[in-house]
């Protein structure tokens, strides 16, 4: 058969013949430096190259500049190919010579994708659509394993299903008991006893949660990202096995991979804890009333889930083992503490439990409490918030050599999130040595894939990330505790602003009078630069982010004073403050 002359094509097809004729093409512009910068990367490899000059064949130069941008999104030149695989332009040619990732595309090495991610949580979700939308070759692998109580959920990873998206919703839950009660003040008629029902609640918050996963299932369709809901482990650097609910196993290789595959929670090595206790991993679909409740641990999860279950009306006892929110300013965690004390919880601290026992049973089951000076107690539901251990035990690793932290099994990452192993990365909760947050895994999976596959330098920033513990009061924090502004800067170079306040919204009923409170931390040889900002009160999450910007960006003392607030809000507290 005769070959057709390329003169005798049309652009489409014209490029796709010099694609498969020729190993490495360049679509050029004779008088463009950087094609000559490209031409000279290929010389200096040795490797042949086909450059076709757009400028110099007249008009079918700009009908093949119009296919490429069609094919590739590339408007520039050059537009460098090798196998048929698009590169991109000089600057991307440059970063996949760095990275290797020419190499092998010369070597004519063929994977099934360009990135597999592990987790399809906020990190992975984030890192694949991004990476997808550069014209990457995308897969995520998801896989629920069934907690101990045999909970399992959708897509999205913990944030969405067992984590922030349930937790505030319960959390306003609590506020519209709270806030009921004041209705009456306001001329609502509301009963005396208003009644709070469980399942509801729970059905309401796993219809919504249900219609989440449906959406992410869409958007990774829509974005050409291939879903594989399959538990992944690593063979070698470029290959997992992945095994399905049914046990069909498959292997897929891939040039890149991210490992986003989170925590889970963890259980204390006591007799009864796993048969008889539940996680968070339970709590938010849980399907009875949960009766009197124990929570064991003194962190995030404990105080969120106790206050939320106890403002809905459920007896809690909170067990303690050391202090109250480890890492957070001890006076705004110890005043949390006193709220809920103050609004009938009930603590025992410091104490550890030993023992569960199931005495009756019934639903939910009965346990006991056995502690070191034999406290004991009986209760319907014993939650365990005692942290999470990272999913990184059964994935492989050993096989590929990733490095983890041996004291609490994360992966040790670089600054741009590399592993140990060249071409894998790891994000959010599952990583060393950062905060467990989901807009974090987000912005690091975000990050990554740009600097991946965009050419991007931009490093996730881990300094001066704002968050917010959702207990009844809420407590919006970012920077530093005064404890470690005063441990990095000594007591003499700290000023402390602070002042306790009511918000209008309590005025009526006298809620909460003078519980509410603000603090800002400042380092006095730095001009009172505001390394801490801390409130307490309703809202305190929508407060905090945006003074964190400010945080952020360096606000001192006196621009937080020179800034007119905006009246009446509970966001003023932040901005007027006296000596502490
Ligand atoms: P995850 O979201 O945990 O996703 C990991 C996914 O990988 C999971 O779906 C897991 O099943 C899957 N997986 C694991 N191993 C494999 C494998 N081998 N193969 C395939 N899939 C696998 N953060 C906030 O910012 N604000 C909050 O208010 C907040 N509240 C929280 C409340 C609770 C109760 C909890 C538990 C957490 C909360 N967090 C909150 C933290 C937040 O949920 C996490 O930081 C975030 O979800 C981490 O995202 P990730 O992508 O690292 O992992
Ligand atoms: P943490 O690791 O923050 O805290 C664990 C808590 O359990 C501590 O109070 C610890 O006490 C206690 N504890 C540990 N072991 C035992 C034990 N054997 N017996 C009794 N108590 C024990 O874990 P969380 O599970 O609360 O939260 C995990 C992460 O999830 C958080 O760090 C946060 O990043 C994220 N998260 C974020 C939220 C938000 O943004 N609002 C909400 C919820 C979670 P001790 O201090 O003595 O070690």
């Amino acid at each position: 058969m005769l070959k057709r002359k390329h003169s005798e094509m049309n652009a489409a097809e014209r490029v796709a013949q010099l694609l498969k004729d020729y190993r490495v093409v360049i679509f050029s512009k004779s008088y463009c430096p950087f094609c000559v910068k490209v031409k000279a990367l290929f010389d200096s490899l040795h490797v042949e190259y086909k450059a076709l000059e757009l400028d110099l064949i007249g008009e079918d130069g700009v009908a093949i500049q119009q296919t490429l941008f069609e094919k590739t999104k590339q408007k520039t030149v050059p537009n460098v190919f090798v196998n048929g695989k698009h590169v991109g332009g000089c600057d991307a040619t440059i970063q996949a010579h760095q990275d290797g990732r020419l190499a092998e595309l010369l070597s004519g090495v063929q994977y099934d994708y360009d990135l597999i991610v592990i987790g399809g949580g906020s990190g992975g979700l984030a890192a694949s659509k991004e990476a997808a939308s550069f014209g990457k070759k995308v897969a995520v692998c998801d896989f629920v394993v069934p907690s101990p109580q045999g909970t399992t959920w959708g897509l999205g990873g913990t944030c969405v299903n067992v984590g922030c998206i349930p937790k505030k919703l319960m959390h306003k839950a609590a506020i519209i008991g709270e806030d009921l009660k004041d209705a009456r003040a306001f001329g609502w008629d509301v009963p005396e006893q208003v009644v709070h029902n469980w399942t509801n609640m729970v059905d309401e918050i796993q219809n919504y949660v249900k219609s989440l996963n449906f959406g992410y299932r869409k958007v990774l369709k829509e974005n050409t990202v291939t879903y594989l809901n399959a538990y992944a482990q690593f063979v070698d650097a470029h290959t997992v096995k992945v095994t399905d609910k049914k046990n069909n196993v498959q292997h897929i290789t891939a040039r890149d991979f991210i490992i986003a595959v989170g925590g889970r929670p963890r259980y204390p090595d006591i007799p009864g804890a796993k048969e008889y206790g539940i996680t968070s991993d339970d709590l938010f679909s849980l399907k009875y009333h949960p009766g009197k409740c124990l929570i064991v641990g003194a962190s995030y999860i404990a105080l969120e889930c106790a206050g939320f279950l106890h403002a809905v009306g459920i007896d809690c006892t909170i067990m303690v083992r050391s202090i109250l929110l480890r890492g957070f300013d001890q006076q705004l965690a110890e005043m949390i503490g006193d709220h809920m004390m103050g609004h009938g919880m009930k603590f025992i601290r410091p104490c550890v439990p030993t023992k569960i026992e199931k005495i009756s049973d019934g639903e939910p089951g009965f346990g006991k409490m056995d502690s070191g000076e034999i406290v004991e107690g009986e209760y319907n539901t014993i939650l365990f918030a005692v942290g999470r251990s990272a999913c990184t035990h059964n994935i492989g690793l050993d096989n590929i050599g990733v490095k983890l932290n041996p004291s609490n099994g994360k992966i040790i990452v670089d600054k741009e999130e590399r592993t140990s192993v060249n071409n894998i990365y790891a994000i959010g909760d599952v990583i060393d040595g950062k905060l467990e947050l989901t807009p974090v895994a987000i912005q690091a999976g975000k990050l990554l894939a740009q600097r991946l596959y965009k050419n991007q330098t931009v490093l996730t920033d881990y300094v001066n990330v704002p968050t917010t513990v959702f207990t009844p009061l809420e407590y919006g924090f970012v920077g530093v505790s005064e404890e470690d502004a005063v441990a990095s800067y000594g007591k003499d170079d700290i000023e402390v602003y602070h002042s306790f306040y009511q918000p209008l919204e309590y005025a009526l009923t006298d809620r909460d009078n003078n519980k509410c409170y603000g603090k800002l931390v400042c380092v006095k040889s730095k001009g009172e630069r505001v390394v801490g900002f801390h409130v307490l009160g309703p809202n305190a999450g929508e407060v905090t982010q945006g003074f964190a910007l400010g945080v952020k960006l360096g606000a001192k003392k006196s621009d937080f004073a020179d800034l007119i607030g905006i009246h009446p809000t509970t966001a003023e507290v932040g901005l007027h403050k006296d000596s502490g």
